[in-house]
């Protein structure tokens, strides 16, 4: 089915979204179930990503990039989403949308100088390095350390969670720098060559089964003073900043994975005979698959709207939350529909979908949960009375 583009779409965000889809299609869903069986996606697609561009949307031009906002941001992770393969998914994300952003939006022009070449070309693949065993939702309680030493700083804790940091090369990652500070963090670009640093576990997952997730142990790693990112102690606020696109690619991908589910799921049951018809037919499928359509369809709308939003530099926080908060929780009951009207092929680990259910359900989860986005829209909703 040909998804209706929407009010926010240029010719040249079709362009990227029509390229993202044709480049999934032939490279990434014909060979993804070996990908799945390793644990691991090929540093080759990286670097043809690279070399098409689509590690440069949001680059600002002078430094070879598209100098692209949110709504490029939100278009291509709808598209990469239609991969089937949301491990794969995942990880370009990380590297495009959720750990680049840090430097984008801190680095100095030599950091920029330094890092962002061999990013585009994807010869160097970042992470996002905030989770710890004991600070999950709850950012500012992570512990963390990086003191001054010399000229540079001396980090010491523990990560979990990461995505791509069992085969990735730097991290954006977050560590107390003021102790007596409870949001007293910085963020520090971390070299995974750094002497000192350990992929402690390559972690074994429900979905995402594809992309790589590292606990990683910081054991005294010592980086010069221009590894730090931004001001320092200022690095929550500049986290919680970037969180918003976070938000906004991890519905992205959702969208586009649910809509292919949608799609799938027509198809299987229109052609499925049963009672005389087919499956779709029938009264209960067919209207259940409808509202999940227009369901569908309500996500991805407020999801580009609050993309726009962002794009006019207006704070879509409130927005945002509540994209992430909703879309994540309609993804997945859309996946549940779609595993349910397959019956019990749908079960079965030959079927996409029965990939596509288990992949989805990091969704309400990962980049914030759906209790704490709800929290972040609930803040904000206050009426003076
Ligand atoms: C596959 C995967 C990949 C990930 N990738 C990364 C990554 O690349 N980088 C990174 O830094 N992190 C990553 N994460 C971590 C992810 O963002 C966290 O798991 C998530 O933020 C939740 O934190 P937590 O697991 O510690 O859960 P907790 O904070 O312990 O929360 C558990 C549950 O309690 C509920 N809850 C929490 N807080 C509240 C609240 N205030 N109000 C109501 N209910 C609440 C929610 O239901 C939540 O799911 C990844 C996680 C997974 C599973």
């Amino acid at each position: 089915m040909t998804v209706n583009r929407n009010i926010y779409m240029s010719d040249e965000l079709e362009a990227i979204y029509e390229q993202t889809v044709a480049f999934v299609a032939n490279e990434v869903t014909p060979v993804g179930d070996a990908w799945e069986e390793t644990g691991q996606v090929p540093r080759e697609i990286y670097k043809r990503m690279g070399e098409l561009g689509m590690f440069s949307l949001r680059v600002p031009e002078r430094w070879g990039g598209l100098g692209l906002g949110p709504l490029a941001s939100a278009t291509f992770a709808e598209a990469l989403g239609t991969s089937t393969f949301a491990g794969f998914e995942a990880n370009i994300l990380v590297h495009t949308d959720m750990a680049l952003p840090h430097l984008l939006n801190a680095g100095s022009e030599a950091q920029l100088e330094h890092w962002l070449p061999s990013i585009q070309s994807g010869d160097t693949m970042m992470c996002i390095g905030v989770t710890e065993p004991d600070a999950g939702s709850d950012v500012a309680g992570l512990r963390t350390t990086a003191v001054p030493d010399g000229d540079g700083w001396r980090l010491n804790g523990t990560k979990t969670f990461i995505t791509g940091a069992v085969y990735g090369d730097v991290i954006a990652l977050a560590a107390r720098t003021n102790p007596d500070d409870r949001y007293g963090i910085s963020m520090f670009l971390v070299p995974t060559a750094a002497e000192g640093f350990e992929v402690a576990r390559k972690l074994d997952k429900h979905g995402w089964r594809c992309s790589d997730t590292a606990e990683l142990v910081l054991n005294d790693v010592w980086l010069p003073g221009d590894h730090l990112l931004g001001e320092v102690h200022r690095g929550f606020y500049a986290a919680m900043q970037n969180f918003q696109n976070e938000r906004m690619v991890i519905v992205g991908m959702g969208i586009g994975a649910a809509q292919v589910a949608i799609d799938l799921t027509n198809a299987y049951t229109q052609q499925r005979k049963a009672f005389g018809s087919s499956l779709y037919d029938l009264g209960a499928i067919r209207q259940r698959m409808a509202m999940n359509q227009a369901q569908v369809d309500a996500a991805r709308a407020s999801m580009y709207h609050a993309a726009w939003l962002a794009e006019q530099g207006i704070d879509a926080t409130k927005e945002m939350s509540g994209v992430k908060a909703f879309g994540a929780e309609v993804v997945n009951r859309v996946m549940y529909d779609c595993m349910q009207f397959h019956g019990g092929m749908g079960y079965m680990r030959e079927s996409t979908i029965e990939r596509m259910c288990r992949d989805a359900r990091i969704l309400p989860i990962g980049g914030g949960a759906t209790e704490v986005m709800l929290e972040e829209v609930a803040k904000r909703s206050y009426v003076d009375i």
